[in-house]
């Protein structure tokens, strides 16, 4: 794996250096945030192994900045000294994909990065086409009629779940619970996603694809004779 480790410990990164090319990776360093964001960015890297308190930039606002400039990217697994629940989430949050708690063995990093290299080659690469609409799974990117559209993370996950099974409905309960591990935050949120992303792709000019059939849930197709 090409692994880029932006750590300000001199220590640490020797350490974690002569431990990641001795199983065979080849690695970069970087010994503060901005010039780890402008590596990572310039870069083709497998996974970033990414310290949380960093000089210049600390790890979660570079995370942030990758994921918004590169889309999905590289994998981040990031280090921490901290071990709460919030830096978790935060992590998580700006886009990490696995979390290490300082300190910890070498043999724990590797085996925590094979399993994270494991999942990528897993990672989708399919594209879900309806008419004009496309959504690339793999870049997490949707055009219509060839222009790009913007949509939150949750609009992603509704728009697959409905291409991914056009023309055919999705309930309401389907998407609850994959929105929400079947816990509805209440009626109108879902329905207030649904009025976002049929904005986003229903553009005036262009054919309605987003329908709503009601008491049941929603699909994307066109409509017979539109
Ligand atoms: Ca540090």
């Amino acid at each position: 794996m090409r692994i880029l480790l932006i750590e300000d410990s001199a220590a640490l990164r020797a350490n974690l250096t002569e431990q990641l090319e001795h199983a065979g990776h080849e690695v970069d360093v970087a010994l503060d945030g901005r010039s780890g964001l402008l590596l990572a960015l310039a870069g083709d890297y497998d996974v970033l192994v990414l310290d949380i308190g960093l000089p210049r930039l600390d790890g979660i606002e570079l995370c942030r900045q990758l994921r918004a400039q590169r889309g999905t990217g590289p994998l981040v697994l990031m280090l921490t000294a901290r071990d709460t629940l919030e830096d978790k989430l935060e992590g998580f949050a700006a886009g990490a994909d696995d979390y290490l708690v300082k300190p910890f063995e070498g043999a724990e990093l590797l085996v925590r990065l094979e399993a994270l290299a494991r999942r990528s080659s897993r990672k989708e690469t399919a594209v879900l086409v309806v008419e004009d609409l496309r959504y690339d799974l793999g870049e997490l990117r949707v055009e219509r009629a060839g222009r790009t559209l913007t949509l939150n993370r949750v609009g992603l996950r509704i728009l697959r779940e409905l291409m991914s099974v056009s023309p055919r409905v999705v309930t309401r309960e389907q998407l609850e619970l994959v929105l929400w591990d079947g816990y509805s935050p209440e009626g109108s949120v879902l329905r207030s996603h649904i009025y976002a992303l049929r904005k986003a792709i229903d553009v005036e000019g262009l054919v309605p694809l987003v329908h709503t059939v009601r008491g049941i849930g929603y699909r994307i197709a066109r409509e017979e004779g539109a």
